[in-house]
C-alpha cells in the first residue's frame, strides 16, 4: 500500500523518521486508503526548530499588516477554488457527507478572511499616566504555536486554530488527527501558494500518544491550541505543568441540552433542528444537542415528531451528493456508540428508536439515528459524550428543574432554548452554564454573528476563548511598554 502522506516542513513534504505507518480507512466502506506515518519526536523537533526559525526571522511577525491580509485573502480563495477536493478527502478519510453545507471547507475559507481582516483590527491601548511618563499596551503573537486537533470536521477545526495564528502572527505546527491528516496537509500547501513565508507553518502528521504529547511537552512551543476529547485536553494541562508553562488553550468535549418548554412556538420546527443536530454529520459534534430536556406535557408529542424527523435522512457513502447521513469515522468509534447505547437499556431508559448497526454490507460503519427515553439524569447516557448519534430523552417540569437539569453534567458547551415566553428566556440565559446559550435556534454559523462568534466554555468542555475578535486575542501575548520623559 502506498503512503498517502508524509508530514509538511517548509512547504515540502518530509519522511518521516518513524518505521512504522498508520492506516487510513474509508469509513463509508471500510476500505483502506492508504497510509501515513505514525511520526516521531525527531519529526516533532524538525517543525518546531523550523517555525522556531521562522518567527526568529520575524518572517511573518514583521510583515506589513496589509501584506499579510493579502495572504490570508489569497489563502481563503484558494480554499473556495479547491473546497469540493477538501470535502472529498474530509469525506474518504472521516465520513462527513459532502453534502453538508455547514463547517464544509467553504465555511472554512469563510472563517479564513474574518481572520484576514481582523489583522489590522485587534489594537492594544494606551493607559492612563501622570505628566512625565507614557504607557501602553501592545499585543504580540505568542510564539510557536502547536494546534492538536480532532477528526470530526478537519478541514475547519484546522482553520478555527490556524486562522486566528496566523493572523496575530505567529508561526503554527499543525498536527491533524491520525484518522483524517489529508486536508491539514493540502491547506499547508495552499497556504504557501498563497505566499506564506516558509517555515510559518509546518504539519506534522502521527499519533496523539506520541507527536501530539511531543508537541505539548516541547520546550521550545509557547501554547498549545487544542481541540478534542476532555480527556486528552486535560492531559494538555499536565504537559504544559511539566514542560515549560506554556500557554493552554482547549476547546473539549460537551453534552448539550436541548430544553424544550410547553409554550414552544412550533413543535415541527423545534423537532426539525433537534433531529438534524443529532444526526450532522452522525452525530459527531461537540455542540451537538445530545440531551433533549422536555417539558412532560409535550414529551410524547415532541418524541414522536423528532423520531419522524430523524428518518428524513438519506444514508450512504459520504462521498454521494445525495447522502445526508453518513458512517461513523472507525469501527471503534461505531463499536463505544453501540455500547452506550446498551449501557442507556441497561440502565433504565427505553430505546424509541434506531439502536443498531446498519448498511453492514457496504463494509462502513454506520449506525441508526437513535433516540432514548425515559433516561435517569445521572445515568450513563445523560452524562458522557457519546459523540454519535444517540439522543437521552428527560422530562422536567418547571424552569428550575430544567435550569438544574442543564446544569448537571460536567460539561457546559451549549444550551439550546425553546419558549416564546421572554422571561424563561432570559432566566436561562443567566443560569444555565454554557459558553453558548442560544434560543429558538440551531447553533449558529453563517447566519447571525457568524465567524464574529466566540465562545468561551463553561466546566470541563474547556479553557480559553475561541474564534472572533477574542479569540484571535488568545493567541497574543500582552505587553506593557513605559517610557519616563
Ligand atoms: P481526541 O482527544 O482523542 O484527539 C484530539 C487530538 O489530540 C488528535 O489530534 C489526537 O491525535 C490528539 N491526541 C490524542 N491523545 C493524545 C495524547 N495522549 N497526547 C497528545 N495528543 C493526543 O479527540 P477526537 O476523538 O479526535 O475528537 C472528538 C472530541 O473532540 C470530542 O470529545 C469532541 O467533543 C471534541 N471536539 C470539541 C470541539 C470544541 O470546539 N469544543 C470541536 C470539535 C471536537
Amino acid at each position: 500500500m502506498n503512503l498517502i502522506a508524509s508530514s509538511l516542513v517548509e512547504g515540502a513534504p518530509v519522511i518521516s523518521s518513524s518505521e512504522e505507518d498508520f492506516e487510513v480507512v474509508n469509513p463509508s466502506t471500510g476500505e483502506a486508503r492508504g497510509l501515513h506515518p505514525v511520526g516521531t519526536v525527531e519529526d516533532v523537533d524538525r517543525a518546531v526548530a523550523s517555525c522556531r526559525r521562522a518567527l526568529d526571522a520575524r518572517l511573518w511577525w514583521d510583515t506589513n499588516p496589509a501584506h499579510k491580509k493579502k495572504v490570508l485573502h489569497r489563502l481563503a480563495d484558494l480554499m473556495e477554488a479547491n473546497a469540493a477536493e477538501l470535502d472529498r478527502i474530509d469525506a474518504m478519510e472521516m465520513g462527513k457527507p459532502v453534502s453538508l453545507t455547514v463547517f464544509n471547507a467553504t465555511g472554512a475559507a469563510g472563517f479564513v478572511r474574518f481572520c484576514a481582516e481582523a489583522v489590522d483590527k485587534c489594537p492594544g491601548e494606551t493607559l492612563a499616566t501622570g505628566p512625565g511618563s507614557y504607557s501602553a499596551v501592545s499585543l504580540v503573537p505568542r510564539g510557536v504555536v502547536t494546534a492538536i486537533i480532532p477528526w470530526n470536521f478537519p478541514t475547519f477545526n484546522a482553520v478555527l486554530k490556524l486562522g486566528p495564528a496566523l493572523a496575530a502572527g505567529n508561526s503554527v505546527v499543525l498536527k491533524p488527527s491520525e484518522y483524517s491528516p489529508g486536508s491539514a496537509l493540502r491547506i499547508a500547501e495552499l497556504a504557501h501558494e498563497a505566499g506564506l513565508p516558509k517555515g510559518v507553518l509546518n504539519v506534522v502528521l502521527g499519533q496523539g500518544a506520541t507527536v501530539g504529547r511531543a508537541l505539548a511537552e516541547h520546550m521550545d512551543v509557547d501554547m498549545v491550541a487544542f481541540t478534542g476529547s476532555t480527556n486528552v485536553g486535560k492531559l494538555m494541562l499536565q504537559y504544559s505543568a511539566s514542560s515549560n508553562m506554556k500557554v493552554v488553550l482547549a476547546e473539549c468535549g460537551g453534552k448539550s441540552p436541548q430544553i424544550v418548554f410547553d409554550d414552544c412556538h412550533n413543535l415541527d420546527d423545534a423537532a426539525f433542528v433537534i433531529a438534524f443536530s443529532i444526526t450532522m454529520n452522525q452525530g459527531q459534534v461537540c455542540s451537538t444537542g445530545s440531551r433533549l430536556l422536555m417539558q412532560s406535557s409535550i414529551a410524547e408529542d415532541l418524541i414522536g415528531r423528532v423520531v419522524q424527523r430523524m428518518k428524513e435522512f438519506k444514508a450512504g457513502n459520504a462521498l454521494e451528493s445525495t447522502t445526508t447521513f453518513g458512517p461513523l469515522v472507525t469501527a471503534k468509534q461505531m463499536e463505544r456508540v453501540l455500547s452506550y447505547i446498551e449501557k442507556g437499556t441497561s440502565e433504565g431508559a427505553a430505546l424509541v428508536t434506531g439502536g443498531h448497526q446498519f448498511l453492514k454490507e457496504s463494509g462502513g460503519y454506520f449506525v441508526e439515528p437513535t433516540v432514548l427515553k425515559n433516561v435517569r439524569p445521572n445515568s450513563t447516557v445523560a452524562q458522557e459524550e457519546i459523540f454519535g448519534p444517540v439522543l437521552a430523552a428527560t422530562t422536567f417540569n418547571t424552569v428550575d428543574e430544567a435550569i438544574s437539569l442543564a446544569n448537571s453534567t460536567k460539561y457546559g458547551l451549549a444550551s439550546y432554548v425553546w419558549t416564546t415566553d421572554v422571561t424563561k428566556t432570559l432566566k436561562m440565559m443567566r443560569y444555565v452554564k454554557a459558553g453558548l446559550v442560544a434560543s429558538y435556534a440551531a447553533m449558529p454559523s453563517d447566519a447571525g454573528p457568524g465567524s464574529a462568534l466566540s465562545v468561551e466554555a463553561h466546566g470541563q468542555s474547556g479553557i480559553g476563548i475561541e474564534s472572533g475578535i477574542p479569540g484571535i486575542k488568545s493567541y497574543m501575548r500582552q505587553q506593557l511598554f513605559w517610557a519616563n520623559y
